[in-house]
């Protein structure tokens, strides 16, 4: 109780999956007397693109256009667009961020790649020499939940897609470990639209059960053995 949680949602639609996965979300944690969040990144018409747009007011360089040294700049002199600066605030204010989306080409949804590329800025989530686990996110925790269209016997060592694992190493490692962000295990609700009502309901449920207990929870060891091994 008292936790602050943020959702970070990818979906179109509310009525699909990923809308019910966020609903249970909100309601269970909720219930739990947890204060939460929802970034929804199609309704709010997140902008998902990393242009000078970001800045407000002169460029660091005006010659020659750098992203990350212009937001870097920028958040430094409180120069960053208003859209960054709320998404800002509301990850300094989470104990725990969770990200809810489809998977798309074995990763996020460009719409969610925008919100990493613009929100977690050199400066307020890393710095050189304040990455992984001396990344400036430090303290929170983070959970990747998404749906697959392929089935989990697709996503085992030996099958075609490889294991699911190798997917979320540039999430979970590459983005929010770097930042210093502690990873909670993923949850993966796999082809929902090839399940059967009664099996949609399971993992649903599932969710639900898992969200009780999660405050318990010890976050992964994200390290390249998690992985590869
Ligand atoms: P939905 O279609 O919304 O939901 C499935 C079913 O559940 C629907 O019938 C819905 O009505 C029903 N439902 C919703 N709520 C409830 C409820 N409360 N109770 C019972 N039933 C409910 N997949 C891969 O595996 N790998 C990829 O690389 C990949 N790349 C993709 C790239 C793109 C561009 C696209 C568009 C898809 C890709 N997919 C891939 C597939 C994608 O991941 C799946 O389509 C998606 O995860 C399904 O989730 P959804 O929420 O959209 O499902
Ligand atoms: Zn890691």
């Amino acid at each position: 109780p008292g936790k602050k949680v943020l959702i970070v949602y990818a979906h179109q639609e509310p009525k699909s999956f990923n809308g019910s996965l966020l609903k249970i979300a909100v309601e269970e944690l909720t219930k739990q007397g947890c204060s939460v969040t929802v970034s929804d990144l199609y309704a709010m018409q997140f902008e998902p693109r990393a242009t000078r747009n970001d800045i407000v007011g002169p460029l660091h360089n005006s010659e020659a256009f750098n992203y990350g040294v212009e937001t870097w700049e920028a958040y430094k002199r409180g120069g960053l667009s208003k859209d960054l600066v709320e998404e800002q605030k509301k990850v300094q204010e989470a104990d725990l961020l969770i990200f809810q989306f489809p998977l798309f080409w074995f990763n996020m949804p460009a719409i969610l790649k925008g919100w990493m590329d613009r929100v977690l800025v050199q400066g307020f989530a890393y710095d050189l020499s304040k990455a992984y686990d001396g990344g400036l996110l430090q303290d929170k925790l983070s959970l990747f939940s998404f749906t697959t269209g392929g089935g989990q016997e697709m996503y085992s060592k030996e099958s075609i897609s490889g294991d699911i694992r190798y997917i979320l190493w540039p999430m979970q490692h590459g983005i929010m470990h770097f930042c210093g962000v502690k990873v909670l295990e993923p949850h993966i609700c796999y082809a929902p639209e090839h399940a059967s009502e009664e099996k949609r309901k399971e993992m649903l449920t599932a969710w639900t059960q898992r969200l009780k207990t999660l405050w318990k929870e010890e976050p992964i060891d994200c390290s390249p053995e998690w992985y590869f091994k």
